[in-house]
């Protein structure tokens, strides 16, 4: 079956491009994930590891399943933190829970296709699941995995959330989208932690994100690198990627950065009381980090500027 309507009703939805891949298993993958895993490169992010053979083979997550659709949802927000005298939140987590967001529109999509092409079993991944949402996405030919690891769009670039549906329809394929990083390293040089000098694969325990949204204070870590200004993911290696020249603000308000956060400064992230965060963040992906997290961010980040930024 063709899959234009379905693109068209991905657009209709908000999404900012849709391709579809035929379902098949991964196992040229094994070996990269294999050696990943067992060298430690999880860092102990446990959901990493966990079901390998689904994440290498989605019939074994959708019995059945014939193809897979990639959507990607642009989240570029209409304004910025002021970088001066700051801590930086990832844009990612600028506005609404984006898991909300992303489900309510993978419903919408899904409920679409049963209506379209009568009842038929499959299902959606956002973040969640067995699924390798970045390699699918590629498969898809709707971006490229750069050498920062994110998947790329060409004209739209990486400030994207990615929904992945596995259904068992049918559809005919897009091609896969090329590499198109060239000669570029600018997310390599910019990384000021080293996390991407293997080129094409996150050292997951020196990455920033990890340490200030996953890492919890009991896990410990065996070098903890500097913020840099961090103090909820980080944005480095995106924001320097010349494709997100092209990014464009997404106007959908439910995309709206919350206001307190875009007039934040350091001195009110470092005075920030509970009551403020559970405010300011009520219906954001921060919150799961809880309070004690994110006020240990804001903490290492002031003394890391106190030491000077340089490791
Ligand atoms: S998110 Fe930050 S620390 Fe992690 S790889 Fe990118 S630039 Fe490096
Ligand atoms: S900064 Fe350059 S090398 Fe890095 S992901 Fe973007 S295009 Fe690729």
């Amino acid at each position: 079956m063709l899959s234009e309507r379905i693109k068209e009703e991905a657009k209709r939805l908000g999404f900012y491009v849709c391709g579809v891949a035929r379902c098949e298993p991964l196992e040229y993958l094994r070996p990269f994930y294999s050696g990943f895993l067992n060298r430690g490169g999880h860092a102990g992010l446990h959901y990493l590891k966990s079901y390998l053979e689904k994440r290498l083979n989605p019939e074994l997550v959708l019995k059945g399943a014939r193809s897979v659709i990639a959507v990607l949802m642009n989240y570029y927000p209409a304004r910025i933190q002021p970088a001066d005298d700051n801590y930086l939140v990832s844009k990612h987590v600028y506005g609404r829970d984006y898991h909300r967001i992303m489900r309510e529109r993978l419903e919408q999509l899904t409920r679409w296709l049963q209506q379209e092409y009568g009842p038929h079993r499959c299902k959606s991944f956002v973040d969640s699941g067995p699924v390798l949402e970045k390699v699918w996405a590629n498969r898809c030919g709707v971006g490229w995995q750069g050498k920062n690891t994110l998947l790329i769009h060409k004209t739209g670039g990486s400030y994207f959330f990615i929904g992945i549906i596995l259904t068992e329809l049918e559809f005919d394929p897009d091609p896969v989208m090329p590499d198109h990083c060239g000669n570029c390293n600018r997310c390599v040089q910019a990384c000021p932690t080293g996390a991407l000098d293997h080129l094409y694969q996150l050292r997951i325990e020196r990455c920033i994100s990890y340490h200030t949204i996953e890492l919890h204070p009991a896990q410990g870590a065996p070098t903890t690198p500097k913020l840099h200004g961090r103090i909820y993911g980080c944005d480095i290696c995106q924001d320097v990627c010349p494709y997100n020249r092209f990014a464009r603000p997404n106007a959908d308000p439910e995309f709206s950065p919350f206001t307190e956060l875009i007039s934040f400064r350091k001195k009110d992230w470092i005075s920030l009381t509970e009551d403020q965060f559970l405010e300011i963040f009520r219906d954001s992906a921060v919150q799961r980090i809880g309070y004690q997290n994110f006020k240990r961010n804001v903490i290492r980040a002031a003394q890391d500027a106190r030491t000077g930024d340089t490791e």
